[in-house]
């Protein structure tokens, strides 16, 4: 490349102050540093390798916990987990569950598990998740309040749902997402997957909706290989999740009895040994990775052109990812500011696609997404594994 911007040259020099040229550094790669060999290594001593355990119970109440929720269900992954959740907010075939248009791609493709349509929501720029302000004021035009819920006038199905997710671990505006819901008689679903040691004022993400989504997968803040988790504060809704996650059987000493359509989504023991070994050490990695937000935020204050993302003022984020965004009238240097970082070692990658630009979904309804559309030129996430905030 031989026109490197000013910008570009700027930003790599900053950056060099924490990522020395010595190493390359991947956006994010997990740390085993506490018991993980020793619980892993239990579970092949003593055979319980599969899908029940005592690691899976201890993983389940440890998590429930720390997140304060009453009953915390481990799954197989996090998509999984959302397909759960959707199921049990009573999300039936040709209903409607807005979702960020903003998003990894689970979030929309649980909804179609359901048969459901996702529909596609602006986001904020202080959280760059949902907008409950721009969701309200939409939803005041196409929405329109029956007996049974919320239905859109322009495609007459019910919307049912909406499922707020807690992009790179900032907290959406939660108390307003609450008052939408209640408002146009939504059930609200947390996708928490990228949120594990994020609070919004003082509580754990995961709390707010009736029932929320957990990723444990090899990249997010801690990981059980690949896993996730249902959690909630209604008992009932806890046990159905249990019950559906395992085949939907009758607990019975041998007969095969089921008594609904039912999922193999349980974590395996083996996972769940992971898993507790690495919810010991959350509380560092959260201190570790906010300290690195903090060393990134400092270094990129004189740099032109580019703002390190801060965490909203009723946030304490776990900064899962670190992001970056390039000032509107170099959005188009994108592009060649990751090349030069990749090429120096820096693992950078820009914000997901929307979702309405993926075949898939590009019928789906949306509303105006400009926000979305602004922060998804723009955005860059940078190196943010645990050990680099040592
Ligand atoms: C990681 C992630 C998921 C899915 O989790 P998996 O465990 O990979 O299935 C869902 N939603 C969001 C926003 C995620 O970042």
């Amino acid at each position: 490349m031989v026109n490197k911007s000013l910008n570009t040259e700027k930003l790599l020099y900053a950056l060099r102050k924490l990522l020395p040229t010595e190493e390359s550094y991947p956006l994010h790669e997990p740390l085993f540093s506490g018991n993980e060999n020793k619980y892993v290594q239990e579970c092949i001593d003593t055979g319980w390798v599969s899908s029940v355990g005592k690691f899976v119970d201890r993983f389940e109440v440890d998590l429930a916990a720390y997140t304060g929720v009453k009953r915390a269900v481990a799954v197989v992954n996090g998509t999984a987990a959302l397909h759960v959740c959707l199921l049990l907010s009573d999300v039936q075939p040709d209903d409607e569950v807005l979702v960020p248009a903003l998003t990894f791609i689970a979030t929309a493709n649980a909804v179609t598990y359901c048969h459901a349509v996702p529909h596609f929501v602006d986001s904020a720029y202080n959280t760059l998740g949902i907008d409950p302000d721009a969701l309200d004021s939409y939803l005041s035009e196409i929405g329109e309040i029956r007996a049974d819920g919320c239905y859109n006038r322009k495609t007459g199905r019910r919307i049912r749902a909406v499922v707020p997710m807690h992009t790179f671990g900032h907290t959406v505006d939660m108390d307003k997402m609450v008052n939408v819901c209640e408002k146009y008689k939504l059930a609200l679903i947390e996708d928490a997957a990228e949120s594990i040691g994020s609070f919004y004022k003082g509580r754990h993400t995961g709390n707010f909706a009736h029932i929320a989504a957990m990723s444990f997968n090899g990249n997010k803040t801690i990981t059980t290989g690949g896993g996730g988790a249902v959690l909630t504060n209604d008992e009932e809704l806890g046990k159905l999740a249990k019950h559906i996650t395992t085949q939907a059987k009758i607990p019975h000493r041998w007969a095969y009895a089921h008594d609904r359509i039912g999922y193999n989504y349980r974590m395996p023991n083996i996972n769940a040994a992971l898993g507790c070994a690495q919810l010991e050490e959350l509380p560092r990695f959260v201190e570790k990775k906010r300290r690195l937000a903090e060393k990134y935020r400092k270094a990129l204050e004189d740099v032109p052109g580019v703002k390190f993302f801060v965490e909203p003022e009723f946030a304490k984020s776990n900064y899962w990812l670190n992001a970056i965004l390039l000032d509107k009238d170099i959005a188009n240097e994108r592009d060649h500011v990751l090349e030069t970082l990749n090429d120096a070692g820096i693992g950078s990658r820009p914000i997901w696609e929307l979702m309405y630009t993926m075949p898939m979904f590009k019928d789906c309804p949306r509303m105006d997404c400009k926000v979305a559309e602004d922060i998804g030129r723009r955005l860059i996430n940078l190196p943010s594994s645990v050990r680099l905030g040592e």
